[in-house]
C-alpha cells in the first residue's frame, strides 16, 4: 500500500507540472491578463521574425506601465524623493534628429537608463537632461540637397540667414519621433527642457570656454598641412578624418626628373598622388642611403641602389656609378611642368627645383627619392619652410585646378564620381613628354568626408587649433581617474589616442554652427575674443540676440589704432560645442555656478566606441584645459549593432527589423535583457538578431510570468514574514540573496552583462526547480504551505527589485500584482523603493542543491541509456559515493521516479544506478501517467483551458482498464480535469482523438467537453 500513496503524490505531481508545461507553450497566444490591452494579434510579420512567434501580450502590458508612470508622474518623483546620497551626476551625449534613432541609438539609451534606474535605487538622485546637437554638417548637407546645391559658393549666393533658417527649421525634425522611442523603449530622460547647441545661452557659454582657453595661450592660429573636403570646402579634425578611411584604388607614377647639368640622366621619384607633381618643386633623398646611376639604352637613372632589382626587374642595364645621397643634394632638375616655373616673379624661385637631404625618405618602396610639394603634405610644407622652397597651390580648397595651369586648369583633383580622373590626364601627359618612367595600379586606405564621402586632400592653410600638445601632460593625468567599461579601452583605444594626439583644428569654413569670437584688425592686426554677450554688446553697441554667422559677420568694430576690426569668418568644429556641454547645458558660468560646482564631473557617461575619438575625447581635452580635471568619473563605451548575417545595417538594403516593430512585437523587456547580456555592452560587435529577442522573452518574461501566474491564484495576503524550514525554502532564499550580491558588485563595476546574466540563471532555477518541486505544497495546507507561499512570494518581490533597472516594465507589473496595487492612481512604484540588500547566505544548501541537481541528471542520463522513459516508476536507484540527508533524498526520488532511494560510500566519483526491472505493478503505474499525458495533449491540442471539463472515451484492444482498480480510473479522471472515463465507442464528432500503444496493446483515446 505505501507505494500506492507515494505514487499517487507523483502522479499529482506530474499533472501538474505537464499542465503548466502546456500553459507555457500556449502562453504566447493566450492573453488572460487585461481588458484593456489592444487586440493586435499575430498579423505584424517581417522577414526577420520566425512565423512562429505571434505578438506576445507584453507589449500590451507594457503599454499600461507606462500610463501609469505618465499618469502618477513616476521618473518625475524619483527625481524628487528624498535622496539620502546626494546627486549621482549623468552627463548626456547629444544626438542629431535628422533621423529617426537606430539599434545604436538603443543601446545607449538602454545603458543610460539602467545606470541612472540602479542609482536611484541606491538613494540617490539622478537628473537625465537630454540634449540635441544641433549644428554642422549633417545638417547643412540635408539642407544643400534639399536646395540642390552643388557647391559652397551656391549658399553664399542664396543667403546665409536664408541657409541658417533652413538648418534651424530642420534640424530637430525628428525629435517627435525620438521621444516617442525613446519612451517606449522604457528609458527616462527629461526631453522637456533639453540643452540645444544652437540655442543662444548654451551658445554664449561655448564662447566663455573658447576665452577661457584662449586666455591660457591654448588657442593660436597656424598654418598647416591638413586634410580638407573638397565639397564641403573645409578642414576636418584629426578625428573627423580617422572616421572616413578606406580602401581605394589609385595610379601611382614614377616620374622622369632630368638633371639640368646631365641632360639624359633622370633622377626618379614615385608618387600615389600624380596631380601634386604640377605643385613639385624639390625632390628629397636620404643622405646616408646608397644610389646608383643605371644605364638603360640611351637614357640613365638615379635611383636608390635597393631599388634597382624591383624597378628594372629583367631588363640590360648597366649600373655606371654609385653615390651616396648626400652627393646628389644640391643639384638641379628641369621641372616637368614649368606653370609656375616660367614665373621668375614667383617667390624663392631661385631655390626651386633642387634635390635636398631629407629625413623622412625611406627605400621601402618607390624609388628612395621622394617628389616635393610644400601646398600638399606636412613633410613637403616642413621642409619648404626650412630650404625657403617655392610655394605652389595650383589648386583652390575646392579642389579646382586654377586657371595657371593651363592644360589642367578646371579639372577637380579628387572628384567624388572618377576620383583618378585627373591622375590619368597627368600620367597621359607626362608620357606624351617621354616623362613617364612607369605607372602601376596601387590600392591604398585613403581618407573621405564622413559627411559627404568626397575624397579629402591634403592641403595647406590656416586654421585655429587648440593646443593639445601643451595641455597633454594634464589630459593624461587626468585620464588616469577614469574608470572605463571595458577597461582595456583606457589604454587602448582611448589611451592612445590621447598620448598620439595632435594640436585640434576647431575651425571650419561653414556655416551653420557656433562661431569663431575672434574680430581681427585689417590695419594692424590685432585680434580681440570675445567670451559672452555682454562684452560684444559693449564693443559694438548693439544689442545681441543671436550668434549665428549671418548676424555676427556684419558686425564691425573699431579698433584702437583707428582701424576696423571683422569677424574671423570661420564657425567652430561642433565637437567644441558638444565637448563644452557640461558648462553650457547650464549656461555656466552666466547662471547656475552652485549647480556646476555640484555638478561636475559626471558619475557617468555612455555612448558608443566611436565617440572614442570624439566626444568622450573632446569633453576629456576642454575639461584638461578648463578644469585641469577629468569631465567624467565611469564610462561604458557600446559597440556596434550589425544586422544579422554580420553585415553593416543599411537602410538601402533593409537588413535589419525596424526597432519598432521588435518593441512592437516582442515589448522593450525582453529587447533590453537581449542587449544587455550580450557583448555589444563592452564595446564589441553584435549581430542583430530578432530570434535572440524572442529567446530573451521566453528565457526571462515569459518563464518569470508563469511563476507569477502559478503563484497568483494562492497570493490572498501579503506575507512579510519569511521562514525557511524547508530545505528548498532556504535554498531559494541564498540563491536570490546571493543574486543580490552579484547583480550589486556588477553594477558598482559597471558592468551590465555580469549583471543581466545572473538573473536569467535564477528565473530559470526558480521556475524548474524550486517551483517544479514545490507545487505539491502548494496544493497542501498549513504551516508547509504558507511557508513556500511566504517564499514564493518574498523571492519574487526581491526579483521584482533586482529586474527594475534592466526590465522596468515587468518589474513594475510583478511589484504592483504582488502588493496588490494593480496600478492604482497614486500607488507606488518599484522605481521609488531602495535597492535590496542581501541577508545571510547558506553556502552549504547551496552547494547541497548543486550535488542533488547533479545526481538528478545523473538518474535521467542512466534512465535514458536504459531507454525507461520518466513516466514510468522504477522500484529503486542508488547513489553511489555521495551522502545526502532525507529532505534531498526526497527531492531526488520524486524528480527520478523511483519507490525508493539509497546512498552508499562517501569518497570517489559519483555516480547514480537504477534497478530497471519492471514488475506487472510498476508496469501499470507507467501505463497510467501515459494515459493522462496522453489525454493532456489532447487537451491541449483543442486548446482548452484549466477551466474546461471534458468526458473520456477509451477503446482498448484487451484488457488494460479492467486491470486498473476503481480508485486508479478516479484517479485518471482528476488528473485530466475529466468528469468521467468511460468504456466505448463515442457516438458524436470528439474534440480530438488518438491512438497509443501501451503493454503492447492499442488504445484509442477520445475527448469530448461537458
Ligand atoms: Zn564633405
Ligand atoms: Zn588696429
Amino acid at each position: 500500500m505505501t507505494h500506492i500513496q507515494k505514487n499517487k503524490k507523483n502522479r499529482q505531481l506530474f499533472f501538474t507540472y505537464s499542465i503548466l508545461t502546456n500553459l507555457c507553450q500556449v502562453f504566447l497566444t493566450f492573453r488572460p491578463f487585461s481588458a484593456t490591452i489592444p487586440s493586435q494579434e499575430a498579423n505584424i510579420k517581417s522577414s526577420f521574425m520566425a512565423d512562429s512567434a505571434p505578438k506576445s501580450q507584453f507589449p500590451g502590458m507594457e503599454e499600461e506601465v507606462l500610463q501609469f508612470w505618465q499618469t502618477n508622474q513616476i521618473f518625475e518623483q524619483s527625481i524628487t524623493k528624498d535622496a539620502p546620497h546626494g546627486d549621482y551626476v549623468f552627463y548626456d551625449g547629444p544626438p542629431f534628429a535628422t533621423g529617426t534613432p537606430h539599434y545604436g541609438h538603443l543601446v545607449g539609451s538602454i545603458i543610460k537608463d539602467v545606470v541612472p534606474r540602479f542609482w536611484t535605487m541606491k538613494g540617490y538622485r539622478v537628473e537625465r537632461k537630454w540634449g540635441w546637437d544641433c549644428h554642422g554638417l549633417p545638417i547643412e548637407n540635408i539642407i544643400e540637397k534639399d536646395l540642390g546645391f552643388k557647391t559652397k559658393q551656391d549658399i553664399v549666393s542664396y543667403g546665409v540667414d536664408k541657409f541658417n533658417a533652413a538648418c534651424r527649421e530642420r534640424v530637430l525634425e525628428y525629435a517627435e519621433d525620438w521621444q516617442k522611442t525613446i519612451t517606449r523603449l522604457g528609458r527616462w530622460a527629461d526631453m522637456t527642457s533639453p540643452y540645444r547647441t544652437m540655442d543662444l545661452p548654451y551658445m554664449e557659454s561655448v564662447w566663455s570656454v573658447f576665452k577661457k582657453l584662449y586666455d591660457q595661450g591654448l588657442i593660436y592660429e597656424g598654418y598647416r598641412s591638413m586634410y580638407v573636403c573638397p565639397r564641403c570646402e573645409t578642414t576636418l579634425s584629426q578625428s573627423e578624418v580617422s572616421e572616413g578611411y578606406r580602401d581605394i584604388k589609385d595610379l601611382s607614377a614614377i616620374a622622369k626628373f632630368e638633371l639640368a647639368d646631365d641632360p639624359g640622366t633622370f633622377v626618379l621619384a614615385w608618387t600615389t598622388t600624380p596631380w601634386t607633381l604640377i605643385a613639385n618643386v624639390a625632390l628629397a633623398v636620404g643622405a646616408d642611403i646608397d644610389y646608383v646611376t643605371v644605364e638603360l639604352a640611351t637614357e640613365r637613372f638615379v635611383l636608390a641602389k635597393s631599388r634597382v632589382a624591383d624597378l628594372f626587374k629583367d631588363q640590360a642595364i648597366t649600373i655606371i656609378n654609385e653615390l651616396k645621397g648626400s652627393e646628389l643634394v644640391g643639384k638641379k632638375y628641369q621641372p616637368v611642368f614649368d606653370y609656375y616655373a616660367q614665373d621668375q616673379a614667383l617667390k624663392n624661385h631661385a631655390s626651386g627645383w633642387q634635390i635636398l637631404a631629407a629625413d623622412f625618405v625611406t627605400t621601402e618602396d618607390g624609388t628612395g627619392v621622394v617628389h616635393i610639394a610644400p601646398a600638399f603634405g606636412e613633410d613637403d610644407l616642413n621642409l619648404g619652410k626650412a630650404y625657403e622652397l617655392p610655394f605652389i597651390q595650383h589648386l583652390g580648397m575646392d579642389g579646382i585646378i586654377k586657371s595657371e595651369a593651363g592644360d589642367f586648369a578646371g579639372l577637380s583633383v579628387k572628384p567624388i564620381d572618377d576620383h583618378s580622373s585627373t591622375d590619368v590626364a597627368i600620367i597621359k601627359y607626362l608620357a606624351g613628354k617621354k616623362l613617364l618612367f612607369s605607372k602601376a595600379k596601387y590600392e591604398h586606405s585613403y581618407p573621405h568626408c564622413w559627411r559627404c564621402d568626397t575624397p579629402l586632400i591634403n592641403y595647406a592653410t590656416g586654421s585655429w587649433f587648440v593646443k593639445v600638445t601643451d595641455l597633454k601632460p594634464t589630459a593624461l593625468a587626468a585620464a588616469e581617474t577614469i574608470n572605463w567599461s571595458p577597461a582595456h579601452i583606457k589604454d587602448g583605444r582611448f589611451g592612445q589616442w590621447l598620448t598620439g594626439a595632435r594640436d585640434w583644428s576647431i575651425s571650419r569654413q561653414r556655416f551653420w554652427a557656433s562661431c569663431l569670437p575672434i574680430w581681427k584688425c585689417g590695419s594692424c592686426s590685432k585680434f580681440q575674443v570675445f567670451g559672452s554677450i555682454a562684452e560684444l554688446e559693449e564693443a559694438s553697441g548693439l544689442k545681441i540676440t543671436d550668434l549665428h554667422k549671418d548676424t555676427l559677420d556684419p558686425i564691425e568694430l573699431s579698433c584702437s589704432c583707428g582701424g576696423q576690426m571683422k569677424r574671423i569668418p570661420d564657425v567652430l568644429d561642433c565637437w567644441f560645442e558638444s565637448g563644452s556641454m557640461p558648462y553650457a547645458q547650464l549656461h555656466y558660468p552666466f547662471e547656475n555656478q552652485e549647480k556646476f560646482n555640484q555638478t561636475f564631473p559626471a558619475k557617468f557617461i555612455a555612448e558608443g566606441q566611436d565617440q572614442t575619438r570624439t566626444w568622450f575625447y573632446y569633453l576629456h581635452i576642454i575639461a584638461s584645459g578648463l578644469m585641469q580635471k577629468a569631465a567624467f568619473q565611469n564610462v561604458i563605451v557600446n559597440g556596434i549593432v550589425l544586422a544579422e548575417d554580420g553585415k553593416k545595417m543599411s537602410k538601402k538594403l533593409k537588413n535589419y527589423p525596424d526597432p519598432n516593430e521588435i518593441l512592437d512585437h516582442y515589448g522593450a523587456d525582453a529587447l533590453r535583457l537581449y542587449l544587455l547580456a550580450s557583448p555589444v555592452m563592452q564595446a564589441e560587435n553584435l549581430s542583430f538578431s530578432a530570434k535572440g529577442v524572442e529567446e530573451s522573452l521566453r528565457k526571462n518574461i515569459m518563464l518569470l510570468w508563469n511563476i507569477y501566474k502559478f503563484y497568483e491564484p494562492y497570493a490572498t495576503e501579503l506575507r512579510d514574514e519569511c521562514p525557511a524550514e524547508h530545505v528548498l525554502d532556504k535554498w531559494i532564499i541564498s540563491l536570490s540573496h546571493q543574486l543580490v550580491n552579484e547583480v550589486t558588485e556588477a553594477m558598482l563595476a559597471y558592468d551590465l552583462p555580469s549583471a543581466v546574466r545572473p538573473i536569467t540563471k535564477f528565473i530559470d532555477d526558480f521556475s524548474t526547480w524550486y517551483l517544479r518541486r514545490s507545487r505539491d505544497r502548494f496544493k497542501g495546507a498549513g504551516a508547509d504551505k504558507d511557508q513556500a507561499l511566504a517564499v514564493t512570494s518574498h523571492t519574487l518581490r526581491t526579483l521584482a527589485l533586482v529586474l527594475a533597472p534592466f526590465a522596468p516594465f515587468i518589474a513594475e507589473t510583478l511589484w504592483h500584482k504582488l502588493l496588490g496595487h494593480n496600478f492604482a492612481q497614486g500607488s507606488t512604484s518599484v522605481h521609488l523603493q531602495a535597492w535590496p540588500s542581501a541577508g545571510d547566505i547558506d553556502t552549504q544548501v547551496i552547494e547541497d542543491m548543486k550535488l542533488v541537481r547533479q545526481i538528478v541528471e545523473l538518474g535521467l542520463a542512466a534512465r535514458d541509456k536504459a531507454g525507461i522513459k520518466i513516466r514510468q516508476t522504477l522500484a529503486s536507484a542508488q547513489i553511489h559515493n555521495r551522502q545526502l540527508a532525507a529532505d534531498y533524498l526526497e527531492l531526488i526520488k520524486d524528480e527520478l521516479n523511483v519507490l525508493s532511494l539509497t546512498c552508499a560510500g562517501s569518497a570517489g566519483d559519483l555516480s547514480v544506478t537504477l534497478d530497471t526491472v519492471l514488475t506487472p505493478e510498476l508496469e501499470l503505474l507507467g501505463a497510467e501517467r501515459e494515459l493522462v499525458r496522453a489525454v493532456n495533449g489532447l487537451r491541449k491540442s483543442a486548446g482548452l483551458t484549466i477551466a474546461d471539463r471534458i468526458t473520456v472515451y477509451y477503446q482498448s484492444s484487451s484488457d488494460l482498464f479492467a486491470r486498473f482498480d476503481a480508485q486508479v480510473i478516479t484517479e485518471l479522471a482528476e488528473q485530466t480535469l475529466s468528469q468521467s472515463w468511460q468504456a466505448g465507442e463515442l457516438a458524436e464528432p470528439s474534440l480530438a482523438s488518438t491512438e497509443l500503444n501501451l503493454l503492447n496493446q492499442t488504445i484509442s483515446l477520445k475527448i469530448i467537453k461537458v
